[in-house]
């Protein structure tokens, strides 16, 4: 994918009234950010030209959910790993399915052309830029892509993942308010230190364990109170820590003393966690009968057994995920790394179910 990449970085700063929290909270780390590059492509199905956006560098210092999504300071990696033709909507990984040599199932093709064809739910031209289209949509129609193609469980699993992974990042976008901006810098001085080796994202979720234990000490006032715990729900759901949030804002409960943009967020962040268990589900599904079938060579079913597990987790199933957890620790090829996750996060059910 490099030797096409050009690279001349692309601007893709959030507009200026959003920020995301590790933005506000993490400013004091010194990071790079991912780079994006353009790359000609040409469409394996019509055979439009158009630019893709590629990763020319990619940069993972904002942290590893413990499902395995890797942030960026700037822009996120996963948002631009999937592109979407503009003339046919045909989708899939720039760097795999948009392969001159692809060949596809026989049906296919008139399928995307004649009928039923594709649907992006938006206007698109064949003019129309690749960052105008947003990534929700681009995963959509991958994921149609995919299934008409047939593709194989596992693959179908990775791309399910990965757009439930774009509908937590989207729906944890902090608006930036000068009241937001205080209760930011009141709470900070219970920011764990970074000691440049701590994975970010477990330094938030520090913090949210700290800030959720100062709130029930009635640490605040009752003004301060509604954004506290507005703020503390948005981490947990940045993390996909999505049982948190609503247990902290239940919904059919509004928070008295909130302002209408925040409670316009709140509601954003809800829809947007339906979302995100969507594509669980799917992802979990399918992690399943590739598993089942015997489909994930060796080396990946430690990997595989342990996303489930998560997956178990984040769908509210303990039982399973503890199974989980203990099949992949099972598996003689697991990553030492990912060994030690699954002992703290299996640790971490038990701890939960106790409560
Ligand atoms: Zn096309």
């Amino acid at each position: 994918m490099g030797r096409r990449v050009s690279t001349t970085p692309l601007r893709m700063v959030s507009p200026g009234t959003l920020l995301g929290i590790s933005a506000l909270l993490v400013f004091s780390t010194p990071v790079d950010a991912t780079v994006l590059g353009r790359q000609k492509t040409t469409c394996p199905v019509c055979n439009q030209q158009f630019e893709a956006v590629v990763l020319a560098s990619v940069d993972t210092s904002a942290g590893v959910d413990r499902d395995l999504f890797a942030r960026s300071a700037g822009p996120q990696p996963v948002f631009h790993l999937i592109a979407t033709c503009p003339r046919c909507y045909y989708s899939g990984y720039v760097a795999d399915d948009f392969r001159q040599e692809i060949r596809f199932p026989k049906g296919f093709v008139d399928q995307v052309l004649t009928s039923p064809k594709l649907n992006p739910g938006m206007t698109i031209t064949p003019t129309t830029d690749q960052r105008m289209i947003p990534a929700a949509v681009r995963y959509r129609l991958a994921d149609q892509c995919y299934r008409w193609r047939g593709m194989s469980d596992e693959s179908m699993a990775w791309l399910c993942l990965r757009a439930s992974w774009v509908a937590r990042d989207r729906g944890s976008i902090l608006p930036r308010t000068d009241r937001l901006q205080r209760v930011m810098g009141f709470i900070e001085r219970w920011l764990p230190p970074d000691d440049r080796t701590t994975n970010q994202a477990d330094r938030e979720l520090e913090l949210a364990t700290r800030l959720a234990a100062e709130l029930a000490e009635g640490r605040f006032t009752r003004y301060q109170v509604p954004y506290v715990k507005f703020v503390l729900a948005m981490m947990w759901r940045r993390h996909g820590e999505n049982d948190l949030f609503e247990l902290l804002l239940p919904p059919g409960k509004p928070i008295a003393g909130l302002s209408p943009l925040i409670v316009g967020k709140i509601e954003q962040a809800r829809a947007s966690i339906g979302q995100e268990r969507t594509w669980q589900q799917r992802a979990r599904e399918c992690f399943h009968r590739a598993l089942d079938a015997g489909e994930i060579a060796p080396r990946n079913q430690g990997p595989a057994c342990y996303i489930l597990a998560e997956l178990y987790r984040r769908l509210d199933q303990a039982n399973r995920a503890i199974r989980y957890y203990d099949l992949a620790m099972s598996k003689p090829d697991l990553d030492a790394h990912l060994a030690d996750w699954a002992r703290q996060q299996r640790q971490q059910v038990l701890s939960m179910e106790s409560r």
